[in-house]
């Protein structure tokens, strides 16, 4: 297999006007985004601002009380039927999260399973692949991120980047359109966040569509196309990194700026 056809085609992510809100609590108020095919998004943000809960509306893991996303053009958990937004079902919504892949913070491998079981395990339960070719899929996408040599170890034998990488590995099998990483490189040691920070410089030169949120500046303006600048639940500017980092237009954004560099 060639080293492209791994990976998935690059999708469009579009988000309308999404509101969420936790009873008074109001977390996101209005956020509209368009990222393109192939598209490397960095979103930056104070601390509560509401980036985790916009991957995890985009990801169908919570559902906005006003607004849609779309992935490629298809409604994501609603479906519009003439003017109203409809709810999908449970079989959709699993397809379309299927073209989703989700990089958490804490790596979230399943703990019993072998590195190359945890990266098999999607393509075989969603009925896409066979086990040997998951099999053979998993090996090769372990290579892409440097692990080959890992595939019979447990997530407990390695080190957080490389449990990161895999989860890296794990969230390319189902050949997503569009990969979220929350923090991805938050939760560990510093002499390990380069590692991680390659294998996902890789992947934004590949064509694939990512959306990264990061503390992490200097990898920001090494690999975003463009930088979108959160607060209190809103998009308060967004641009490529040369104007949002080095000339940002908000005051909210410089204050951030200034404590994270
Ligand atoms: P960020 O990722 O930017 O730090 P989050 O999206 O995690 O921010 O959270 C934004 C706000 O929403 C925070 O104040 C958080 O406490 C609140 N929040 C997030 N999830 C929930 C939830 N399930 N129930 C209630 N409040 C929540
Ligand atoms: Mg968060």
């Amino acid at each position: 297999m060639t080293a492209e056809s791994l990976l998935g085609t690059g999708a469009t992510v579009e988000v309308h006007d999404v509101h969420k809100w936790y009873g008074a609590h109001r977390v996101l108020n209005g956020v509209d985004l368009t990222v393109r095919p192939g598209e490397v998004t960095v979103i930056l943000g104070p601390s509560g601002s509401g980036k985790s809960t916009l991957l995890r509306v985009v990801n169908h893991l919570e559902k906005p009380e006003i607004g849609h996303v779309s992935l490629d053009g298809e409604l994501i958990g609603v479906r519009r039927q003439g003017d109203r937004l409809k709810e999908l079902s449970e079989r959709a919504i699993l397809t379309q999260r299927g073209s989703i892949g989700f990089v958490f913070q804490n790596f979230n491998l399943f703990p019993h399973l072998t590195v190359l079981d945890n990266v098999a395990a999607a393509p075989v339960a969603t009925g896409r692949l066979g086990k040997p070719a998951a099999v053979e899929l998993a090996r090769d996408l372990l290579d892409r991120v440097g692990l080959a040599d890992k595939a019979g170890a447990y997530p407990r034998q390695l080190s957080g980047g490389q449990q990161q990488r895999v989860a890296i590995a794990r969230a390319l099998a189902l050949r997503p359109g569009v990969i979220l990483f929350d923090e991805p490189t938050s939760a560990l040691d510093p002499e390990l966040v380069g590692e991680v920070l390659s294998v996902i410089k890789d992947l934004a030169t590949s064509g694939t569509t990512l959306v990264i949120v990061t503390h992490e500046i200097g990898f920001a303006r090494e690999i975003a196309d463009r930088v979108v600048f959160i607060d209190g639940g809103r998009i308060v500017e967004q641009g490529p990194p040369s104007e949002v980092l080095d000339k940002p237009r908000h005051e909210r954004t410089r204050d951030f700026l200034s404590k994270v560099l």
